[in-house]
């Protein structure tokens, strides 16, 4: 039967992340104690501001489908959020609201997209951006960066990577899985490049803006000459520990805002009214309402680092940003760990569940070969038992 799917289905590969998530699950329902530091979610709860700003919407009959786009209010305060935060003047018409970020990256992709069309992904890179460029036709390149470079290009490597195919390139900082983040400096001299070079799209998706533990986010888009061509996606999935309730957005040139909309009034006729009315309220009201889990995270990377550093073999970057560190673990490639050949990181990522019992991430489908992610969204006690499992399993 498997045959008479399509062939883009067929072309789609398996979340990565989700495939790893599923082996730990099997583990845990033979009964084994699996540590998951393989998924991308805050533990945290929705903040209580937000659900009672959606049981009163609720109340409030919010039932109707919704605009395509986004309430009004909704998209006023995704406008009053760019401003206040990222220094970004978008007007209502050039924001849409989806069923999370990811379904905002899809829209884009759908519209801008052509079969043949070439996509820049500096690595590493989330792993739905490919999967996303594959079914629109469209083929990637990956721009590589290691743990020497913190895991970013150079102005030079993106004119490398440019061909007359080249339609669109992705940044993400904070990143997943790197946890890097682009300086100011370091965007605007990215994008000296990209003046050179008119008819190229750039997608900043900046879902982990807020959870970040240096510099302030810096906005591609903020940069005018970007502007026009430039496509800002955020959502609440992250800071606001909003996962479920899935809501993103763009803000965009209107034209491509208005394609997005013509997209998804075909295929979700737009995002979940409760969960809008909910957002409204969260955007609404100041970061400072969600900075204790940003606390929690970074003490919770400092912890995760100290604990690698003391593990031979583990090389990681100071993660500025989001809640992963990505370690490159080439030291342990080649080698035999207690009678199994590891011959990639993959292999390292099985050998660490089966051995530690301890869910990551390996780096391949991420574009970085070398290394693993390892989510610390997870309690400190959950951390700490986890690098002490992984520290027997490789001594
Ligand atoms: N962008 C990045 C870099 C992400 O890591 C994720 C979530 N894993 C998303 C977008 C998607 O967010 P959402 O849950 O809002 O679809």
């Amino acid at each position: 039967m498997n045959q008479q799917l399509s062939e883009r289905i067929k072309r789609l590969p398996v979340s990565a992340t989700l495939a790893m998530a599923a082996k730990a699950r099997e583990l845990k329902e033979q009964g084994v104690d699996v540590i998951g530091l393989s998924l991308g979610e805050p533990d945290f709860n929705t903040p209580d501001f937000i659900k009672e700003a959606a049981i009163q919407a609720i109340k409030d009959n919010y039932s109707s489908y919704p605009p395509v786009n986004g309430y009004l209010e909704l998209r006023e305060a995704v406008c009053f959020k760019f401003k206040r935060d990222n220094n970004l003047d978008y007007k209502p018409s050039q924001v849409v609201v989806s069923t999370g970020a990811k379904q905002s990256i899809a829209n884009v992709c759908q519209v801008l997209l052509n079969p043949g069309d070439e996509v820049l992904l500096p690595a590493p890179f989330w792993v739905t951006y490919p999967a996303l460029t594959k079914l629109c036709e469209a083929t990637f390149k990956a721009i590589p960066s290691s743990v020497e470079t913190d895991f970013k290009i150079t102005p030079q490597q993106l004119e490398a990577a440019i061909t007359p195919k080249t339609k669109m390139v992705f940044f993400n900082s904070p990143n997943n899985p790197s946890g890097s983040v682009y300086s100011e400096k370091e965007y605007r001299a990215l994008a000296e490049i990209l003046e050179k070079y008119p008819d190229i799209f750039i997608l900043s998706d900046e879902i982990y803006e807020h959870i970040s533990y240096g510099a302030k986010n810096f906005s591609f888009a903020s940069i005018p000459s970007m502007y026009d061509r430039t496509i800002t996606v955020n959502g609440v999935a992250k800071a606001f520990a909003m996962t479920g309730w899935r809501i993103g957005y763009i803000g965009a040139p209107e034209w491509i805002a208005k394609a997005c909309t013509k997209m998804q009034g075909q295929i979700t006729s737009g995002a979940n009214s409760i969960a809008q009315r909910a957002v409204i309220t969260a955007l609404s009201e100041s970061p400072s309402r969600i900075q204790y889990m940003v606390d929690e995270f970074r003490a919770r990377r400092d912890l995760i680092l100290d604990l690698l550093n003391d593990i031979k073999g583990f090389k990681a970057n100071i993660p500025e940003g989001a809640f992963y560190v990505f370690p490159d673990v080439s030291y342990f490639i080649g080698k035999t760990l207690k009678g199994k050949p590891i011959n990639s990181a993959m292999d390292f990522s099985l050998y660490l569940l089966e051995e530690a019992h301890v869910a990551t991430v390996s780096g391949e489908d991420f574009g970085a070969g070398n290394c693993i992610r390892i989510s610390y969204a997870a309690s400190e006690d959950q951390i700490i038992d986890a690098l002490k499992r992984i520290k027997n399993a490789v001594s």
